[in-house]
C-alpha cells in the first residue's frame, strides 16, 4: 500500500511508525455546572498553567520553535482572551467549551487571512488544545519517546510538539494534515528532515509498521518488499551524502563561525558568474538573525500581515515603525523588499471593512482591499519609510495581487508620494504576467510570486489538500507565465525576483533563473541547497533546461525535461 501527500525535501527514510495520539475532541457545548465566577477562575488558572508551560518549553527551545512558543505563551496570557472566555461563561457555557468557542472565534479570523497566516492557525488550535486538557484532566498528546529511531506520524504538529523533537530519534515526519507551507512543513525544511504532510492515509498506519517516507515523491511506502527497502536505503544515503555536501552553511555556519561560512554563505550565482542574489522570505521580524546564518542577501519578501492579525484597528505608524525597524536593522545596506498588507477578503480584518464573500481567494484581496481603505496603505507606507530612515536598508515596497496596469500606477504613484523609491508589484495573478510587457515599464522591480500564481493558474485552492496536486509550480503553464514576466522584466531593465515556495525548489530555482528571474527569495534554511545547485550550470545551461520544462506538457514532465536536459538522473533520484 502506498499513502501519497506532499513532499517536503529530498530525503528518504526508513523506518517504525510510532504515532502520536489524535486530537482532543471538540468539548460538549454543556451548560455550566458551578456559578460563573468560580467557573471563570476555572479557566483562568487553566490559561494561567498553559502560558506557564509554554513559556518554559520556549526556553528550552531554539530557533523558530522558542519564537513561537513565546507567542504561544502570549496568546494563552492574552487577557482580551481571558475576557471573551468570561463573556461565554457569564452567558451560560461550562470553560471547556468558552474556551473552544473563544479560540475558535481567532481561529476564523487567521483561516481568512489565508495564504501563510491561515496555515498559523495550528498554533491557535494547540494552545486551544491545552487549556481543555488542564480544565478536563486528561493529558495532552505529546510526541511519542522511544529508544529507538521511529517515523512520528501525527494528525499535525504544533509548536509546542516539534521545539522538544529528539532529532536523533525522529527520521521523518508523515501528517494527515497541513500544506507545503504549514508549520510542520518549515520545520520539516529547517531541520532537513523528510517530510509528508497532507497524507490523509496515514490515519490507517500503525505503531510498529515498516515504512519508507520517500519525500521527493511524495509518498509513504507500507510494508515494503525487500527490493523496495534496498533502493530506498541506497537512495537515502545518496540524498544524505548529498545533503552533507550543500549544508555547509546556514546553522553550521552558526556554530562553527567565519571558516564554515565560505562557500556556502557566498553571494548567489552560476558557474559562468552571472549574479544570481539570493534572499530570504520573513514572515517576523525575529527570523532575520536565522536569515543572515543561511547567508541571505538581503530580503526578497516581508511578509506583513503579522502586525495586523487580530487587530480590530490598524496598528499606528509609530507601532508599525518600530516593527520593521528591529526587522531591518541585520540588512542595513542591504536590499529589504517589503510587502504591503495582503488580508484575505473574507470580512476578517474589520478596519478593512470586508463582506463575506463566496470566493474570499476570488475577492477583495491585497491591494484591492487596501485601495478602498487608502488610509491604511499610506500609514503602512509612511512606517516604511520612517524605518528605512532609521536603517540605512535599500528599502523596495511591493503591492500583493495587483491584476493590471491601472492598479500598478496607482500604488506606483502613491508610494512614490509617501517617499518610497523603489516600488513593485507582487506578480501572482496571471493577468499581471500577461501584461507584464505593459507593467514592468511602470515599476522599478518586480516579485513573482509561485503560491498564488499558481493557484490561479490551475484553479485549484492552495488550502485545499485535495486538489493538492494541481498546485505544482512546476506545471508549464506556470512556467509559461513566469517566462512572459521575466521577458517584460528585461525588455524593461528591471530585476526580476521569484518569492513563492518554488525558488527554494533547487532545480525549479535554475529553470526560473532560465526563464529570465534574476534574484530568488525563500524560506532561509533552504539558501545553501539553492546556491550549491545554481553555482553547477551556466545560464546557456539554465535556459536550455528552461526551454525544456515549458515545452513540456505536465509538472512532472517538464521537471524530467529539466533535469535530462542538464543531464541529470531525474530529480526524485538524488546523484
Ligand atoms: C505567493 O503567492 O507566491 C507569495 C509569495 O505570497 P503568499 O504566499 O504570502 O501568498
Ligand atoms: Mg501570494
Amino acid at each position: 500500500m502506498q499513502i501519497s501527500g506532499i513532499g517536503i525535501g529530498r530525503g528518504i527514510a526508513v523506518g517504525a511508525v510510532l504515532r502520536m495520539a489524535e486530537p482532543i475532541a471538540a468539548p460538549a457545548d454543556l451548560p455550566r455546572a458551578a456559578d460563573a465566577s468560580s467557573e471563570a477562575s476555572r479557566a483562568h488558572s487553566a490559561l494561567r498553567a498553559t502560558a506557564d508551560d509554554l513559556s518554559a518549553r520556549a526556553v528550552m527551545a531554539g530557533g523558530e520553535a522558542r519564537d513561537v512558543l513565546e507567542a504561544q505563551a502570549l496568546i494563552a496570557a492574552d487577557p482580551s482572551v481571558a475576557v471573551e472566555i468570561d463573556e461565554r461563561i457569564e452567558a451560560g457555557q461550562c470553560a471547556e467549551r468558552a474556551v473552544f468557542d473563544a479560540f475558535g472565534s481567532y481561529r476564523r479570523t487567521l483561516e481568512g487571512l489565508g495564504g501563510y497566516l491561515a496555515e498559523r492557525v495550528a498554533d491557535l488550535d494547540d494552545v486551544s488544545r491545552r487549556v481543555i486538557a488542564r480544565l478536563t484532566g486528561v493529558p495532552m498528546p505529546e510526541v511519542p519517546t522511544s529508544d529507538l529511531p521511529y517515523i512520528l506520524v501525527a494528525h499535525d504538529l504544533a509548536p509546542a510538539d516539534t521545539a522538544g523533537l529528539d532529532l536523533e530519534k525522529v527520521l521523518a515526519i508523515v501528517t494527515a494534515a497541513g500544506g507545503p507551507t504549514s508549520h510542520t512543513a518549515i520545520l520539516a525544511r529547517q531541520r532537513r528532515l523528510p517530510a509528508i504532510v497532507g497524507a490523509a492515509g496515514c490515519r490507517e498506519l500503525a505503531d510498529g509498521q515498516l515504512v519508507v517516507v520517500d519525500a521527493p515523491a511524495g509518498l509513504v511506502v507500507c510494508d515494503p518488499s525487500a527490493t523496495e527497502l534496498d533502493g530506498a536505503r541506497a537512495r537515502g544515503r545518496l540524498a544524505a551524502a548529498r545533503d552533507a555536501l550543500v549544508a555547509g552553511g546556514g546553522q553550521r555556519a552558526q556554530a562553527d563561525g567565519a571558516a564554515a561560512q565560505g562557500a556556502a554563505t557566498k553571494p548567489g550565482g552560476l558557474a559562468d558568474g552571472t549574479r544570481v542574489p539570493l534572499l530570504a522570505n520573513l514572515a517576523h521580524a525575529s527570523d532575520a538573525a536565522t536569515a543572515i546564518a543561511f547567508g541571505a542577501e538581503g530580503v526578497g519578501l516581508l511578509r506583513t500581515e503579522f502586525l495586523y492579525l487580530d487587530r480590530h484597528r490598524a496598528p499606528s505608524v509609530a507601532e508599525q515603525t518600530e516593527r520593521y525597524v528591529e526587522a531591518f536593522r541585520p540588512f542595513a545596506g542591504r536590499p529589504v523588499i517589503v510587502r504591503v498588507l495582503d488580508a484575505g477578503a473574507d470580512k476578517k480584518l474589520a478596519f478593512l471593512g470586508h463582506e463575506h464573500e463566496e470566493n474570499p481567494a476570488l475577492g477583495r484581496r491585497g491591494i484591492r482591499a487596501l485601495r478602498e481603505h487608502e488610509e491604511v496603505l499610506v500609514d503602512q507606507l509612511r512606517a516604511l519609510v520612517a524605518a528605512r530612515e532609521t536603517t540605512g536598508v535599500e528599502l523596495g515596497v511591493m503591492a500583493p495581487m495587483v491584476a493590471d496596469a491601472d492598479e500598478t500606477e496607482y500604488f506606483v504613484e502613491l508610494a512614490r508620494e509617501v517617499g518610497v523609491s523603489r516600488v513593485g508589484i507582487n506578480a501572482e495573478v496571471p493577468s499581471a504576467a500577461v501584461l507584464a510587457d505593459q507593467l514592468a515599464p511602470l515599476v522599478d522591480f518586480i516579485s513573482i510570486g509561485t503560491n498564488d500564481l499558481t493557484q490561479y493558474a490551475l484553479a485549484a485552492d492552495r488550502m485545499l489538500g485535495s486538489v493538492a496536486a494541481f498546485q505544482d509550480p512546476w506545471h508549464p503553464a506556470v512556467l509559461r507565465l513566469a517566462r512572459m514576466i521575466g521577458a517584460a522584466g528585461a525588455a524593461a531593465g528591471i530585476p526580476v525576483g521569484v518569492c513563492g515556495e518554488a525558488a527554494g525548489d533547487p532545480l525549479l530555482a535554475l529553470v526560473l533563473v532560465g526563464l529570465g528571474a534574476t534574484e530568488l527569495s525563500m524560506t532561509p534554511a533552504l539558501l545553501p541547497e539553492v546556491r550549491s545547485e545554481l553555482s553547477r550550470y551556466t545560464l546557456a545551461e539554465a535556459r536550455g533546461a528552461a526551454e525544456a520544462s515549458v515545452a513540456a506538457r505536465s509538472a512532472a514532465s517538464a521537471r524530467a525535461a529539466a533535469s535530462s536536459a542538464l543531464s541529470l538522473s531525474p530529480r526524485s533520484v538524488p546523484s
